[in-house]
């Protein structure tokens, strides 16, 4: 029996659920309306969607991509956000059995168990991004809006998971032990980042990720005013700031910046083909928010690595 594709089965399940759940804030979130009330109903006839037609992924697949009622098609968006946010979370599944494997089940020297919950608590806060970052990612592409409901939201939990880490830190500075390949911090004065001499344990790691998300925020800021000021046009809204702090407050500061990098470089990538293309002109609109989303979904995924081997570089 291989126990890690339990817990990635399990996982991509819980995802599909929440995947369904995403598809309703996508559709309600940017038109102020609430994502409780009314129940799911299809919106070409209005008609109220049947629980066995509302079964994540197999119902749009059963139906063949149709309303039952009124037989519109319904957008292969719904399928593929249910899927991807169930690969997010069967990913992170993965990684929740590498750590508890390491903390509770392997003999290695030094791994206490009283560190496993801040192992948790980061795959926690990645899982939480994932989820904001699919849902705003098609929110900007389809509608030009991130909604505060999201990345206001994702710094306030951040901070939150950030606060809730502090009490699981070891005695000193550096000695939570972490996994191999697992999710490090890396933010200004983060509990891996050794040698910070004037704040120690929980308020460098708490100070250190509100820095983290002040700083992000204002390098995209002074990107955005720049870029007004040159252009005399806004090239992106507060939105994207908000989104890169959210970033920086569930991952630390320099995955921030890496998923500002991959995002930058996939959205000039889409309007060099477009422009190539004749499909568009210096002019048109770019929904940036969904490039940094995507940027911000492969930082949460090897930003560590790709840190990692950066640091080495310059060490
Ligand atoms: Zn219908």
């Amino acid at each position: 029996m291989n126990v890690r594709l339990l817990y990635e089965a399990a996982g991509f399940l819980l995802g599909l659920l929440f995947g369904s759940f995403l598809n309703v804030c996508i559709v309600r979130l940017p038109r102020s309306r609430s994502i409780v009330r009314p129940a799911s109903h299809c919106p070409q006839c209005n008609a109220p969607i049947r629980w066995h037609d509302n079964i994540p992924l197999l119902s749009w697949l059963l139906l063949r991509g149709r309303c039952r009622d009124c037989n519109q098609p319904i957008p292969w968006r719904y399928p593929a956000v249910e899927l991807a946010t169930a690969l997010w979370f069967a990913l992170l599944a993965s990684r929740l059995y590498t750590v508890l494997h390491f903390y509770f089940f392997s003999s290695a020297p030094g791994t206490p168990s009283s560190y496993a919950p801040f192992a948790i608590l980061n795959i926690l806060a990645v899982l939480l991004l994932g989820f904001l970052l699919l849902g705003l990612m098609v929110m900007d592409w389809q509608t030009g809006l991130l909604p505060d409901a999201f990345t206001l939201t994702g710094i306030a939990l951040g901070l939150v998971l950030i606060c809730s880490q502090a009490i699981f830190l070891g005695p000193a500075e550096g000695q939570v032990l972490l996994p191999p390949n697992s999710i490090h911090l890396t933010s200004v004065g983060a509990a891996t980042d050794p040698g910070n001499v004037f704040l120690t344990g929980p308020e460098a790691l708490i100070g250190g990720r509100i820095l983290a998300i002040l700083g992000a925020a204002l390098i995209l800021g002074l990107i955005r005013w720049g870029y007004r000021a040159l252009r005399h046009r806004q090239g992106m809204g507060l939105g994207d700031v908000k989104m890169l702090a959210m970033i920086a407050a569930l991952l630390g500061f320099w995955p921030a910046i890496v998923s500002l990098f991959f995002g930058a470089m996939a959205a000039t990538l889409y309007a060099v083909v477009l422009v190539a293309r004749g499909r568009a002109s210096s002019g048109s609109r770019l929904p940036f928010g969904s490039f940094l989303a995507l940027g911000g979904l492969l930082a949460a995924q090897f930003g560590d690595r790709i840190i990692d081997a950066y640091s080495q570089l310059l060490h």
